[in-house]
């Protein structure tokens, strides 16, 4: 099949995500055919560095023949088997294991499911299930973030906080709430301290549980690092004080590390970064390096003890997929967990990350260069229209999309968020590497920039 071929293709049989035919065939599609390293390569041969790690998700890059062989050794031995009453396979047990042990035993137990999506869907779930057996039935709302992401099914997109992700979907679900984003820069009043801002964050969620009715409000849910909403990273006190005010109502709180989670930061888990005790944690994405989709729950024994004890009216616990602890799945992640240990890439996301951190934190003074933020290896670089006023330039004129269009055209893939590009390459960068893309990227921000 010839690329054209291949592109006329793409456009006329495939339903793409956040995008439409017409606009897909203008943009033109970018299929890639393989992948090295940190690096992809399209049908037409062209190098791209692979600034977003495909989506926040390839740690280990795109080539990794340890996780290919894993794959095809469980393949061989066991294809498939489930995990539903008490069935089970030896990957899903070895790897629920090895996670309850990263999180130094503060967790108890796992659940798989294939998706993100599907994780945070059964985490809703779960706490209702939750306060369902603990005779609290009224206890059911959620809180989230506006800006926080995550997925897509139903109630994943109601916690979502992007107008995108509800519009057209009559989302949000009824229960679910909103508070505000911690993002200082944006949401800071004038004059106002990172301190300060982050009491203020947590004196509105107090207000909130209060005028809900605190025996109404079951769950906070945050990314300690918003993601795909142009990476926040929240000031240091955000996350003690917020979830000083869960636990003052007795209100869970749910970490959604399928971003942060296996050493994006620089930890292994933003939690521990952020102080973060979680009663529920997302895993998914740097969990296989999505050489195969799967994703996980982990609950601490508080919430496990009640969910997995318990059989009373309501039944034992009656949700999970097919392929709930899939074999292969978890193999492939049992391997990627090796191989990020064996190779430091936890330390080397510290290392690597600081190049790129100080890389971008020198373009501070750029006049399109509004705020650089980031930790590790995810950054994000926020373009202004007026650098004094903050204020951001006409969304008609897509800047952020432009300068990730000019990247791309100089082999680098970054992602456009409104006016932020945002930055999360693989785990395995090099120092070296992570200079290639600063340098890619500069250059890419001076062509496009003459044109905003
Ligand atoms: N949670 C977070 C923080 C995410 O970034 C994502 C995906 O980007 C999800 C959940 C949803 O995961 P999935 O796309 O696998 O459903």
């Amino acid at each position: 099949t010839t690329p054209d071929h291949l592109a006329r293709s793409d456009v006329a049989y495939q339903l793409h995500a956040y995008t439409n035919a017409e606009r897909h065939r203008a943009e033109g599609p970018c299929i890639m055919a393989r992948g090295s390293g940190i690096h992809v390569y399209d049908t037409e041969g062209k190098e791209y560095i692979e600034g977003m790690a495909g989506l926040w998700s390839v740690a280990v890059g795109f080539s990794e023949p340890r996780l290919a062989e894993a794959a095809r050794r469980q393949m061989e031995c066991l294809p498939f088997y489930h995990t539903f009453s008490h069935k089970s396979n030896v990957p899903s047990i070895e790897l629920a294991e090895k996670l309850i042990g990263l999180t130094g035993g503060r967790m108890a137990q796992a659940f798989f499911t294939n998706s993100g999506s599907e994780a945070n869907d059964t985490i809703v779930k779960m706490v209702w299930y939750y306060n369902n057996a603990l005779g609290r039935p009224d206890k059911k709302k959620i809180i989230a973030r506006q800006r926080g992401y995550h997925g897509v099914t139903i109630a994943s997109a109601s916690l979502t906080g992007l107008p995108g992700n509800h519009r057209s979907f009559d989302l949000p679900l009824p229960r679910i709430l909103h508070t505000r984003c911690p993002h200082w820069y944006r949401e800071g009043l004038p004059g106002e301290t990172e301190t300060a801002f982050a009491d203020r964050l947590a004196a509105e969620l107090e207000a909130m549980i209060l005028a809900e009715g605190p025996e109404t409000v079951a769950a906070f849910i945050g990314e300690p690092v918003m993601g795909a909403g142009g990476v926040i990273v929240p000031p240091e006190t955000y996350w003690p004080k917020m979830q000083a005010v869960c636990r003052k109502y007795d209100v869970l709180v749910i970490a959604d590390e399928v971003i942060t989670g296996f050493g994006r930061t620089g930890r292994m888990f933003a939690s521990d970064l952020f102080g973060i005790e979680p009663d529920f944690m997302t895993l998914s994405k740097q969990l296989t390096s999505s050489y195969q989709p799967l994703a996980a729950v982990l609950m601490n024994e508080r919430v496990a003890s009640v969910i997995t004890r318990h059989s009373g009216e309501l039944g034992t616990f009656g949700h999970g997929y097919t392929a709930s602890g899939h074999p292969v799945a978890a193999a492939v992640a049992l391997e990627n967990i090796r191989i990020i240990e064996e190779r430091g890439l936890v330390e080397n996301a510290a290392a690597a990350g600081a190049v790129l951190q100080r890389r971008l934190r020198a373009l501070a003074g750029h006049p399109l260069v509004g705020e650089v933020r980031g930790i590790g290896l995810i950054a994000a670089v926020e373009l202004v229209a007026d650098k004094a006023s903050r204020a951001p330039f006409d969304p008609a004129g897509q800047a952020g999309a432009r300068v990730v269009r000019q990247a791309q055209d100089n082999g680098l893939i970054l992602r456009g968020i409104q006016d932020s590009v945002a930055f999360c390459p693989p785990l395995i960068i090099t120092e070296a590497q992570a200079e290639t893309l600063a340098d890619r990227f500069e250059r890419s921000l001076d062509e496009a920039g003459t044109a905003l």
